[in-house]
């Protein structure tokens, strides 16, 4: 069964009625959530969403998000989720592109968006895109309606439009079709289900495709799944949730279990929290054997995808992580590696295409019988281990060598007082690009932030390569995140 609407319903009979989401304080439970998707798809079918049609999402999490994807997939059109950090302008294109006929928003986000959207329930009397925004008539009309059966829709056919981060050029939407999400979200949750261990706790947002790759898995779960959901990541409540609520797994990104770091990890209960899984960005191994120090029940383990794969790849075998790499290609993917080094993946997780909006129609560029070129340069151990070494595009060449940033970081994450590091190229007259390094430093326990810049450069040529070594290293308050945690280089050669 590969229409999400339908395995939804199957996750429903399996399941039944149960406390299913913790928000806020509040608990929820499956069968609320059913009934509610199943109102909101009638009423997105009388506002006059078709089949096909592209609805956007944009909410920090909360649990109406799943209630939306869920409703537009019932109603057979395609959600659009945008992290809700994203610009007006950045919306305004991924609303253009994607030809969205409505979206689905909060008040809070009203006052930077306001411009785009027309409120006003009814059709559109102007070019706006119109708006449903959650705790007001516009929402409670849609709850109002009657429940609609499911639009069936094919496992070809699209489920989702999600735009990629824009951190290295235009913003591009990637057609995901209900059999990629479904394998996606399927073999992600089996490859970390351990009997038992059924509460876990996410800020991921939800519009990413990790986050939507966590929602989709849940409702393939065998066993009832419960989760703890943060509206955003904010790491001190972060972690009185997780103790509160005993979660017993958790999804992150790699910025997160650094900001954790700055947390009274050791003096709080979390000896619930068996697997935390973290993905999207490269993994400091410096600071995740710190996080495992400090919680000793825990073991990080660290997984590989991109938003054209449906969120996944690889993943460490929880049995049999190796530290390092990004654990194994899950059930029906296929990893190799191109002459140059480039990852390639094949298998029902890949991509349709990208969608072009003039004339509409999805262009399988990346694509190469059914490979998809990642962009990222890994390689492969005699176990079949997948590691990465660095994306493509982020390499710099100093002087004729090849400087892979994230081997730089890596060494500059491992000293005590560094909490996150982040390398760029800057062009030079001479070498033709130079190495220049930011970091910030630790704060909270065991953090040893009072550091100079005269400190870390005597560390960098102690431990690395002179072809490596930074010109200059740069303290920074904070390292620039995008939306989803990763490092964000743009912003960082801004400050070349
Ligand atoms: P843009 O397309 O604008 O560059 P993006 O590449 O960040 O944005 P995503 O699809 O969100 O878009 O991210 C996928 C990329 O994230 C991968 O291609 C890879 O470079 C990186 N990535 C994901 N997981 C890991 C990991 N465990 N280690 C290192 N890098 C990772």
């Amino acid at each position: 069964m590969v229409n999400l609407a339908r395995l939804a319903e199957a996750s429903l009979d399996r399941h039944g009625d149960y406390p299913a989401l913790c928000f806020e304080g509040a608990w929820h439970t499956s069968g609320e959530a059913h009934d509610r998707a199943t109102r909101l798809a009638g009423g997105l079918r009388e506002l006059g969403v078709r089949p096909g049609d592209r609805v956007a999402v944009v909410m920090a999490n909360c649990p109406e998000v799943s209630q939306v994807y869920q409703a537009v997939w019932r109603a057979g059109a395609v959600v659009t989720p945008v992290v809700f950090l994203v610009t007006a302008d950045e919306l305004s294109h991924v609303l253009r592109d994607s030809g969205a006929v409505a979206v689905v928003t909060s008040p809070e986000l009203l006052p930077k968006f306001g411009e785009l959207l027309e409120t006003e329930r009814g059709l559109p009397k102007t070019d706006k895109v119109p708006a449903i925004v959650v705790g007001t008539p516009s929402f409670e009309a849609l709850l109002a309606a009657d429940p609609a059966p499911i639009t069936d829709r094919g496992p070809d056919e699209l489920a989702a439009l999600l735009y990629t981060g824009g951190t290295t050029g235009r913003s591009k939407g990637v057609a995901l079709t209900h059999a990629n999400l479904a394998h996606a979200g399927r073999v992600s949750r089996e490859a970390a289900h351990t009997p038992g261990l059924n509460t876990g706790i996410t800020a991921l947002p939800l519009s990413h495709s990790y986050g939507l790759m966590v929602t989709v898995g849940a409702m393939q779960a065998v066993e009832p799944p419960v989760a703890v959901l943060q509206r955003w990541f904010e790491p001190a409540g972060w972690l009185r949730l997780a103790a509160e609520q005993r979660a017993q797994t958790a999804a992150v990104v790699p910025s997160m279990i650094v900001m954790l770091l700055g947390q009274p990890l050791a003096t709080t209960d979390l000896s619930a929290l068996r697997f935390v899984f973290s993905g999207a960005a490269p993994l400091p191994p410096a600071a995740a054997e710190a996080f495992e120090r400090l919680v000793p029940s825990a073991r990080v383990l660290e997984g590989y995808g991109c938003t054209e794969t449906g969120g996944i790849v690889s993943g460490s075998p929880l049995q049999a992580p190796r530290r390092g790499t990004v654990g194994k290609p899950l059930e029906g993917i296929e990893v190799r590696l191109a002459d140059d080094g480039e990852i390639l993946v094949r298998g029902p997780n890949v991509m349709r295409g990208y969608w072009r909006a003039e004339p509409a129609e999805l262009t399988g560029s990346g694509i190469t019988e059914g490979w998809f070129a990642t962009g990222d340069i890994g390689t492969i151990d005699g176990d079949g281990y997948l590691s990465i070494v660095d994306r493509k595009k982020d390499l710099i060449i100093r002087g004729g060598f090849n400087v892979y940033p994230r081997d730089v970081e890596d060494v500059l994450t491992a000293h005590p007082a560094v909490a996150m590091a982040a390398v760029v190229g800057r062009p030079d007259e001479r070498l033709g690009e130079e190495v220049i390094a930011f970091v910030s430093l630790t704060g909270g326990e065991g953090g040893q932030g009072d550091v100079t810049a005269g400190d870390l450069d005597a560390y960098a040529r102690a431990h690395l390569a002179p072809t490596k070594r930074p010109r200059e290293i740069h303290v920074l308050e904070q390292i620039p995140l995008t939306s989803v945690g990763k490092l964000n280089r743009k912003a960082l050669r801004a400050l070349l």
